[in-house]
């Protein structure tokens, strides 16, 4: 298992599983909102320019998006995988993804979807804006969020479940629980 794509609502908890699943597996956790954080609080010409759609919740337009990932999966410390979170986001960040793992002969192992429903969604995200003052988790920007995720992300699902490549996990019980069974599907190890 060396290189994984999360799919999963905002909130789902995928920065998080992500993040732990890069430290047991030694790969980078590559995340494209991340990315786009740091250009916007650095006010790079990136920044500048995806900021706008960070904050009302849109997708940033994916000119500024590919040739982003293509960079970054090109560096050297990708060569033995990737973990990407919050990236593919719609159907044609997909199909550029899979013409990139081809060029690059870097095939995809798993996609795992995580499940969480829509009102403890919502109530995530509200709280993770009280704590971490994410300016993009107030209740408006969340609600864009999740009506861009139904119309443009979660066709996903089905597009990798026809590759074969989909596991769904049930991302609504404790943090420790999901990496527990994350670890035991993906066959990596935990503990
Ligand atoms: P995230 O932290 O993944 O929820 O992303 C936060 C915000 O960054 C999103 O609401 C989008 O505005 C932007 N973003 C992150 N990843 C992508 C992507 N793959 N395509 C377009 N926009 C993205």
């Amino acid at each position: 298992m060396a290189r994984l794509i999360f799919l999963g609502s905002p909130g789902a908890g995928k920065g998080t599983q992500a993040k732990r699943l890069s430290q047991t597996c030694q790969v980078p956790h590559i995340s494209t909102g991340d990315i786009f954080r740091t250009a916007v609080a650095m006010q790079t010409e990136l920044g500048k320019k995806a900021q706008f759609y960070l904050d009302s919740g849109e997708l940033v337009p994916d000119e500024l998006v590919l040739s982003l990932v293509e960079e970054r999966l090109t560096a050297a410390d990708v060569a033995s995988g990737w973990i990407l979170d919050g990236f593919p986001r719609n159907v044609d960040q997909a199909t550029f993804l899979d013409d990139l793992q081809q060029r690059l002969d870097q095939p995809i192992d798993c996609v795992v979807n995580l499940e969480v429903p829509d009102e403890v969604i919502i109530s995530r995200l509200v709280q993770r804006g009280l704590q971490e003052g994410r300016s993009d988790d107030t209740e408006e920007t969340i609600r864009r969020r999740l009506d861009v995720y139904q119309a443009q992300t979660e066709p996903l699902i089905d597009f990798y479940r026809c590759r074969q490549k989909l596991v769904s996990v049930d991302g609504n019980q404790p943090v420790d629980e999901v990496t527990a069974e994350l670890a035991k599907v993906l066959e990596v190890g935990d503990d």
